[in-house]
């Protein structure tokens, strides 16, 4: 990563930020001010487990130790600027500020039985989705590991029921911030770590086929989903810019590798497109490539971009009715696919998925 990218993650003051480091990096850390390894783990202990705000609340470090770490490291790379509530679901969308003044969003999303977070990997995004609410504000930069953590940290601390899941399906791409988006993971796979698994973990792409072997070969056993959208190059290439880049089959080819080498289902991620991908063949095409991955279909009602006034293809696309969507559905359950039909949560707060978007 170049220094650019991470331009505005910099600490104030040239103080050194710990939130985001790895157990090895926090050793290496505390071996520079001469202090011994297992603070590292105390250390580490404190900052993802506990989650503290302060080097004050680092109980079984001295106190002299403790104005050390005030004086030479930071903690804490968001600040909630705002909190808003879903009247209809309980779906809570949070907006940040970093330390360098970007503005990021996350979503907790309730059920039943289990509360997903729904996190940023990037200021924006580059990819352009044309169904996409991020895609039409433009990219800024990556988040640093520490800024993906602390939006876990912070609407924990804010959120009454536990965190349960976690996905990366906000603003960004994972995999082209791929460096920073498998710290994360290995802070949440690290034998210390007492909060949600990294198997609890799903990372969501649109496709970068070389990464999503790469993220299957560092053996972590997190789940892949792939922003699928459409079995055929040609249309998914209209709604997805960058098919054109990594086409579909490479693609395909690389789910197949991450399939085999971690033992995991596949999650494609479809949404419901009025006369795109909703057609007798976009089945036939799915039913296919579920025979050939072991995976399940999420179908997500398209969510409207109105909000943000949109032009192009952008404009024209509509959602395919509820009733078209449940025959859908039905025709997948029907040849055995497994199938999971996403309820919009979060509508009225402008956080269902593809909605994030920061209004400037
Ligand atoms: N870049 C990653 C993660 C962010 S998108 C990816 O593409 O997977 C997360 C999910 O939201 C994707 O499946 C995306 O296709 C979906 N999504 C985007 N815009 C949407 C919209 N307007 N309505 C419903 N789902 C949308």
């Amino acid at each position: 990563m170049t220094i650019s990218e991470t331009a505005g993650t910099k600490p104030r003051a040239n103080k050194i930020m710990l939130k985001g480091m790895l157990r090895d990096e926090l050793k290496e850390f505390f071996g520079s001010i001469g202090e011994k390894p297992y603070r590292a783990d105390q250390a580490f202990n404190w900052i993802y487990n506990y989650r503290v705000e302060s080097f004050g609340a680092m109980m079984n470090m001295s106190k002299e130790l403790r104005a050390k770490l005030d004086e030479t490291a930071e903690l804490n790379t968001l600040t909630l600027e705002q909190k808003q509530v879903s009247a209809i679901d309980g779906a809570a969308k949070l907006l940040f500020k970093t330390n360098g003044g970007n503005l990021i969003e996350s979503v907790i999303l309730p059920d039943k039985s289990r509360v997903t977070l729904c996190v940023s990997t990037q200021v924006g995004c580059p990819l352009d989705c044309k169904f996409c609410a991020t895609g039409l504000m433009g990219y800024k930069r990556n988040l640093h590991s520490g800024e993906i953590f602390d939006q876990y940290a912070i609407a924990q601390r804010i959120y009454e029921r536990p965190i349960t899941n976690i996905v990366f399906m906000g603003m960004g791409e994972p995999l082209l911030n791929f460096e920073q988006t498998v710290k994360t993971l290995r802070i949440f796979s690290d034998e210390l770590n007492k909060g949600i698994s990294h198997k609890k973990i799903t990372v969501s792409t649109a496709g970068i086929p070389n990464k999503i072997i790469e993220l299957a070969d560092t053996g972590l056993k997190s789940k892949l989903a792939f922003s699928l959208h459409s079995c055929f190059e040609d249309r998914r290439e209209m709604i997805m810019p960058i098919n054109k880049k990594y086409s579909l089959k490479e693609n395909l080819e690389a789910i197949e590798y991450f399939s085999r080498k971690t033992d995991t289902w596949i999650t494609f991620e479809y949404v419901m497109l009025k006369g795109i991908n909703d057609r007798a063949e976009d089945i036939k095409a799915l039913v296919k490539l579920c025979r050939r991955i072991k995976s399940k279909v999420n179908i997500i009602p398209f969510n409207s971009l109105e909000h943000m006034n949109p032009d192009g293809i952008s404009a024209e696309l509509q959602p395919t009715t509820r009733e078209k969507i449940d025959k859908f559905a039905d025709k997948l359950r029907e040849q055995n696919i497994s199938v999971f039909l996403r309820n919009t949560q979060g509508e009225d707060i402008d956080a269902a998925c593809g909605q994030l978007a920061i209004k400037y």
